[in-house]
């Protein structure tokens, strides 16, 4: 799925894919499909994906304009959830950036591997 506001690169070989572009094709199992209501679709295009060569001013100004529009967005928890799924590996969605959607899903991964380790380990005995 695109990004509501995917714009045309700029020269990044970064594919820019998110959930909700302009033009994306619906998909046939949603009636109401989550990013109907995104915020950045009615929002100017070039702030959720980075352009070549961007000096790191320039990209942290960029990314926290974009977490703006993210922090009044209907669907930045669904939104976010996709990008963890998918997982994107460019651009801003659900109000992180592509570093910490990595650090996100680095804890989820050890989270899971604590949980399962914990159900292996017997924690006590019931004393008869
Ligand atoms: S959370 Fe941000 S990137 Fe995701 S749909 Fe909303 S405005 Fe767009």
């Amino acid at each position: 799925m695109l990004h509501p506001i995917e714009s045309s690169a700029t020269g990044s070989a970064a594919v820019r894919r998110s959930p909700v572009a302009v033009g994306a094709p619906a998909d046939p199992l949603e009636d109401n499909p989550w990013h109907t209501g995104a915020a950045c679709r009615r929002d100017e295009a070039g702030l959720f994906f980075a352009p070549s060569k961007e000096p790191t001013a320039a990209r942290l100004s960029r990314e926290e304009q974009a977490k703006q529009v993210c922090a009044r967005c209907p669907v930045l928890l669904e939104c976010r959830e996709h990008a963890l799924a998918m997982p994107e590996p460019y651009g801003v969605w659900g109000g992180l950036t592509a570093a910490e959607r990595r650090v996100v899903l680095a804890r989820r991964r050890r989270r899971e591997a604590e949980l399962r380790e914990a159900r292996r380990v017997p924690t006590g005995r019931i004393a008869g």
